[in-house]
């Protein structure tokens, strides 16, 4: 076994094979670019070295720069996790000039299967099936538009270096089809250098789904079984299952066993998948990933097996683990992928601070894989994921309670997710009921993807309690902090706790103001929202910005971060925006911060005024940050000694992380 591998990625799949390694006792070295000098990969690695600029094309695809660290780190052989040089043969064959292991299959097989055309071409020789189609060399319009009228209408047009959907289209008629293909060979020649194409049959409502296979050096191939990945938008997984619910055992069976004699055609070694669609009892290889997969956790949690581990051994020169008499599975995995993306906005990425990022807490049942942590960014130079949560139970029914479970638990703000887009398709009774299909998201649109609705009254009452909890507990800090009745911080709110029986506050929502009244009772509040009747809320906690609350006797937990004049609300995984549209908050924002003393955004610590230990006065400049090409003083809010120093000059800082820590004195 190696001593010492690099993971030649980033994000959650550096930190999963990072932590396979680890358990195995092997050495990591990671591999980051400039804008991930302080990312979760780096740290998890023994080593880390910089390779380069943010964008890809200067470091993480720099196979040339990876190498060299290879060499000067003595790591012997190199993890390529998937995308970047996952299925990169160059890079496959300089590693095997540079004498390091490439953890991937032979460079034959990386080539042969890169083109989906050549992998066909095998394949039917292999007599695995194939969609209907034309995967021939000659590409000439004459012949495609022959071959596109034989194999019927519609076809899909895809590109055959393809990946990612790119290069592909939908023809319905012969009408459409010059256009159709001018335009993938454009978007292939654009996306992979290479314009050729191939036709299939357009299935009208098949199933994805795949074969996890792995292969060792001594002429064993087995499979781990199936995934279905049918829940797609544009083609791309949103959320996979496995195994693949209500398939005949003995399909699953014949899938498999036509994948493995796929990977044979091609000396297959290590961990690949095999993509079939399932329509009306048949099955069709599409093509084969030649790496490991986005989604192979599902095949862990089904299998008890770690794939990592699988391939590190294989890759050493090791048989595989188990025959396939031996490999059984038990119970059903789903895996989610949360992104940070707009789904209202046409699921744009989106980009910013995690200011907040709780996951639900892991189990056997519930695992969470993530590259970012709370405070982290999302920027535009990566994909946007923020991570993969994977829920395994004994049944279908019940992993599906799990998922929906732990959606609702996972708290992200700071960037727009499609967190709740993934609830609703995972409450959907055509989902629940395997009524499914790669069609799903768009037949089921309207339903995944309702048009933004108001917030909710509860949503504004869990915001307004908040807010009012909040400033009672800042104001009764400066109470005890000074004893001057002049203090700002008492008058900045423009209420007093003893004397009003009542609190208005006016939310911005969208573009409309919703008004919402707290009166103050002695167990507790009622709320008003709009001027509606209202509603007891009893047996009130808020503590982290947690808040729970008896609401109308409903039990309610809501999670509410306020950012300057932003807030979140977050109620079983529906996130609500919101904007407090509040005259003295307003006042006290532009005197520069409310006293917190958080990052207002993301910028540089220019310098640090104190030293821990250091006592000051209310207004004592403690912190410099130079955010947005401006200085900021981070000033004390009160008296107090400074107790922690969380950063030192020349620091980055993403918005909303604590700068420094002050105790505020008593009295
Ligand atoms: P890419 O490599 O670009 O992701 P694939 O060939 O793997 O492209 O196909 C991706 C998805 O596109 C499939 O999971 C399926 O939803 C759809 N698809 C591919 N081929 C067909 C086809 N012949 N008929 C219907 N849908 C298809």
């Amino acid at each position: 076994m190696f001593d010492t591998i690099l993971i030649a990625n980033r994000g959650e799949i550096a930190c999963r094979v990072i932590r396979t390694a680890r358990r195995m006792g092997i050495r990591t070295v990671a591999v980051h670019s400039d804008a991930d000098a302080k990312a979760m990969h780096v740290q998890m690695a023994d080593e880390a070295v910089c390779i380069g600029p943010a964008p890809v094309g200067d470091s993480y695809l720099r196979g040339d720069a990876i190498l060299e660290v290879a060499k000067r780190t003595g790591a012997q052989a190199i993890h390529p996790g998937y995308g970047f040089l996952s299925e990169n043969a160059g890079f496959a064959a300089a590693c095997a000039e540079a004498g390091v292991v490439f953890i991937g299959p032979p460079i034959e097989a990386i080539r042969v299967m890169g083109s989906k055309a050549e992998s066909k071409r095998l394949m039917a020789n292999a007599d695995v099936p194939l969609v209907p189609g034309y995967h021939g060399q000659a590409q000439d319009f004459a012949t495609l538009s022959a071959e596109a009228a034989r194999i019927g209408f519609p076809v899909l047009v895809k590109a055959s270096a393809g990946g990612g959907g790119k290069g592909m289209r939908v023809v319905r008629s012969a009408e459409e089809l010059a256009d159709a293909v001018a335009g993938a060979q454009r978007e292939a020649k654009a996306a992979f250098g290479d314009d050729s194409l191939l036709l299939e049959k357009y299935l009208s409502r098949p199933r994805h789904v795949e074969i996890q296979v792995f292969c060792d050096t001594h002429g064993n191939g087995v499979y781990l079984f199936e995934r279905d990945c049918s829940i797609q938008r544009r083609h791309q997984k949103v959320i996979e299952e496995a195994p693949a619910p209500n398939l005949p055992d003995d399909l699953r069976r014949r899938m498999g066993e036509a994948a493995v004699a796929a990977a044979k055609a091609v000396n297959y070694v290590g961990a690949g998948t095999v993509e079939f669609l399932y329509e009306d009892g048949g099955f069709y290889f599409i093509e084969m990933n030649t790496r490991l997969q986005v989604e192979h956790p599902v095949t862990e949690k089904i299998t008890g097996l770690d794939l990592v581990e699988w391939q590190l051994r294989v890759a050493a020169g090791a048989e595989l683990p188990l025959r396939q008499e031996q490999l059984t599975r038990k119970g059903h995995a789903f895996e989610a992928r949360l992104y940070a993306e707009d789904p209202q906005r046409e699921f744009l990425p989106a980009i910013g601070t995690l200011t907040r990022l709780r996951p639900p807490a892991e189990s056997d049942h519930v695992r969470v894989d993530t590259g970012v942590r709370e405070g982290d960014a999302v920027t535009m130079y990566y994909d946007p994921m923020i991570a993969k949560l994977i829920v395994w139970d004994e049944d279908r029914d019940a992993a599906l309670r799990r998922l929906r479970g732990a959606l609702a638990a996972y708290e992200v703000v700071g960037v727009t997710t499609n967190i709740g887009f993934l609830g609703a398709i995972a409450s959907h009774p055509a989902f629940r009921a395997v009524e499914i299909d790669t069609g799903f998201i768009e037949r089921h649109r309207a339903d995944l993807l309702p048009p933004p609705a108001p917030a909710s009254n509860t949503a504004l009452s869990a915001a307004a309690l908040a807010v009012l909890l909040r400033r009672r507990a800042e104001a009764q800090a400066a109470l005890r902090a000074r004893s001057d009745r002049h203090s700002p911080w008492l008058l900045a709110n423009g209420w007093r706790l003893n004397e009003e029986t009542h609190y208005d506050l006016s939310l911005i929502d969208g573009e409309t103001a919703r008004a919402v009244t707290l009166h103050f009772r002695s167990d507790g509040y009622e709320i008003a929202v709009d001027g509606g009747p209202a509603q007891p809320a009893t047996g009130v906690t808020f503590d982290d910005g947690a808040l729970t609350i008896s609401l109308g006797g409903a039990r309610l937990r809501a999670t509410v971060v306020q950012q300057g004049l932003d807030l979140t609300v977050l109620i079983d995984g529906v996130a609500t925006r919101l904007k407090l549209d509040d005259p003295s908050a307003r006042a006290a924002e532009q005197e520069g911060g409310s006293g917190r003393l958080s990052a207002p955004m993301p910028g540089t610590v220019v310098r640090v005024l104190v030293e821990v230990g250091q006592s000051v006065e209310a207004g004592t400049p403690l912190m410099l940050l130079e955010a947005m090409k401006m200085e900021h003083t981070i000033k004390a809010p009160a008296a107090g000694v400074v107790s922690a120093l969380n950063f030192a000059a020349g620091d980055q800082v993403a918005e909303g992380v604590d700068l420094l820590v002050l105790d505020i004195a008593e009295g």
